[in-house]
């Protein structure tokens, strides 16, 4: 299976807006099965672990107090190519730049509230996953 899945999350502002059931639709319709799904509210100190390669960064307090504002849904996607599909498929980091029909185009707010979360190698999407997912969790 490693190599073939991604970690996503949707994030605060994009659950709250409910485009969930929206971006699950455009998860599905590229052709990702969900193997595993929650939603979870994040800590602090689950949010700074999970952004860790981020700290000292001028924006990383404010992308963690972002990440525990509110419930966010996690899941594990798979599909052949599962990393780099989903990231053409949710857009750039920064939604003004993001490619039009792209998720973070169409349901980003802003360069922090950017809508979904996409693991960004192989070994990221595996160690996210488990971060998240007990065995019993994941099909
Ligand atoms: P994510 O990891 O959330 O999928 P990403 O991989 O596209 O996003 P990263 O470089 O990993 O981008 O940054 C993690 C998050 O930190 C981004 O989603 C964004 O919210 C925030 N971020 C990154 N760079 C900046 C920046 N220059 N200014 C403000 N926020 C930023
Ligand atoms: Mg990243």
């Amino acid at each position: 299976m490693a190599g073939n899945i991604t970690f996503t999350m949707i994030k605060p502002t994009a659950v709250k807006a409910n485009h969930t059931g929206s971006i699950l639709h455009m998860i599905n319709e590229a052709g990702f099965e969900i193997r595993g799904m929650k939603l979870i509210k994040l800590c602090k100190e689950q949010a700074e672990e999970f952004y860790a390669v981020h700290k000292g960064k001028p924006f990383f307090e404010k992308l963690v107090n972002f990440m525990c504002s509110g419930p966010i849904v996690a899941a594990i996607l798979e599909k052949e190519n599962a990393v780099e599909d989903y990231r053409t498929l949710i857009g750039s980091t920064n939604p003004e730049t993001a490619a039009e029909g792209t998720i973070r185009k169409l349901y980003a707010t802003n360069m922090t509230e950017n809508a979904v979360h996409g693991s960004d190698s192989d070994e990221n999407a595996n160690i996210e996953a488990d971060f998240f997912f007990s065995k019993t969790e994941r099909f």
